[in-house]
């Protein structure tokens, strides 16, 4: 998630209160006011020798916004789709969706996708429920892909577009992918392992007074590009902020904001992704293509190209620009089942790991960095952050 997501979903009740179309119309939008009230929030050990890994992860944005278009070369229709910046999970099932009906345009029966993270899965078992013949091909499957190297929270316009460079249809063609996944996810919900889930998600804010009205103080951005927000489009999909009563959490005199989020368990989410696509005969070949003509003798001649920042190389795209993340890995608690935004760090508690990353710089960090090197400083420096959060958690000394 990044720093510009969070100040959104933090103004996101005004947001809904202004009269957003959709689910909210009929919602019954209450006065967010809990009574006295205590969540139960595990303590996290966050400790420096936990990190038990740092990954790192390039998120392919473009200022236009995700390439869809298509082309063709001799007689193979290229389907794009790549370029999802830090939204790619989010976005997937509807961007897929968009390219699996121009694949299908003249109802193919075989499909290549090329590319194995987020977006070429999601295509390639959209693809199969056309009843097409899908092969995957990759030079690595999901989890050597940077998609598995991602947060896993529901961001659909997290670094997806510049404002003033997307066309002026992407906004509504956008919204369409978000509330086209967000249904999608759906079906992910209560199987085994959690692939997706609903989870709390505290914002914790040091000594800040509470303002009339319950507005939340917004995260400072030193953004220089003028990075699209369109969160207001879909706000009726999700829950809104809580102001929790002072005193009611183990955070002490701190300000707490309460989201409810949707998240994904990438291990588990992404080896559902990849058990779906096998037991519907999908198959999968390794191939490191170096240029697109390669890709037009497959003997598919429909092929949807989900090759990530893969593309900039591949199809000499340098409107694809990196933009450098890192997560810091504190070994799983399972007790630990929420998310936590504090002093520009956001954390989340999966499966797999408790990722910590920091979001400070808001959507410029990384920007155009392509350095994949951990950085071990920084990852020690998120997890030192955190740590006051649980000294002393519930009055007594976390059993760090
Ligand atoms: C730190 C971080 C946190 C993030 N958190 C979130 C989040 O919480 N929510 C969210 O929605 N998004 C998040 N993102 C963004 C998300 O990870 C990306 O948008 C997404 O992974 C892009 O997926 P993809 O399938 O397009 O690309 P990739 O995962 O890079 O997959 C590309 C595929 O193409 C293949 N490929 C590429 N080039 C070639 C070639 N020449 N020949 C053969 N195969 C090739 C690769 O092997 C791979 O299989 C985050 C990103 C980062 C960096």
């Amino acid at each position: 998630m990044s720093a510009s997501l969070h100040r959104r979903r933090l103004l996101q009740t005004s947001l809904a209160l202004g009269g957003v179309a959709g689910l909210q119309a009929c919602a019954n939008i209450a006065p967010t006011a809990i009574g006295p009230y205590r969540p139960t929030i595990a303590p996290i050990r966050a400790r420096t020798d936990r990190i038990f890994d740092i990954t790192v992860c390039l998120r392919p944005f473009r200022a236009q916004g995700p390439r869809l278009d298509t082309e063709t070369i001799g007689s193979t229709l290229i389907v794009h789709n790549y370029g999802h910046g830090g939204s790619g999970w989010s976005l997937s099932w509807g961007s897929g969706t968009i390219a699996v009906k121009k694949a299908m345009t003249n109802s193919p029966r075989e499909i290549a996708v090329i590319g194995c993270g987020a977006l070429g899965l999601t295509s390639a078992i959209l693809a199969q429920k056309t009843g097409a013949k899908v092969t995957i091909y990759a030079r690595e499957q999901l989890p050597q892909t940077r998609s598995s190297r991602a947060t896993g929270s529901f961001t659909p316009d997290s670094r997806i577009a510049l404002a003033d460079k997307a066309a002026p249809d992407f906004p509504a063609l956008w919204e369409e992918m978000a509330r086209t996944s967000f249904k999608a996810f759906r079906s992910y919900l209560g199987l085994p392992g959690n692939p997706v889930q609903w989870i709390d998600r505290y914002s914790v804010i040091d000594h800040e007074p509470v303002r009339d009205g319950g507005d939340a103080p917004a995260s400072v951005s030193s953004d220089s590009l003028d990075f699209a927000s369109y969160y207001a489009r879909i706000a009726d999909l999700t829950p809104r902020r809580q102001l929790l009563p002072g005193g009611s959490t183990p955070f002490g005199d701190r300000t707490v904001w309460r989201n409810e989020d949707l998240m994904f368990n990438i291990a588990d989410y992404g080896h559902t992704l990849m058990t779906d696509f096998f037991m519907a005969g999908g198959k999968f070949e390794y191939r490191d293509f170096h240029a697109p003509d390669e890709i037009a003798r497959l003997k598919e001649k429909v092929v949807i190209n989900c090759t990530g920042y893969g593309a900039r190389q591949l199809w000499k795209d340098e409107t694809v620009t990196p933009v450098r993340g890192q997560i810091a890995w504190l070994i799983p608690q399972p007790e630990v089942n929420y998310g936590l935004y504090y002093k520009h760090i956001n954390v989340l508690s999966r499966t797999d790991g408790i990722c910590v990353q920091s979001l400070e710089g808001g959507d410029m960090r990384g920007y155009g960095d392509t350095n994949e090197t951990p950085d071990c400083a920084e990852a020690d420096h998120v997890v030192t952050v955190i740590a006051p959060l649980f000294a002393g958690f519930g009055g007594a000394k976390a059993s760090t």
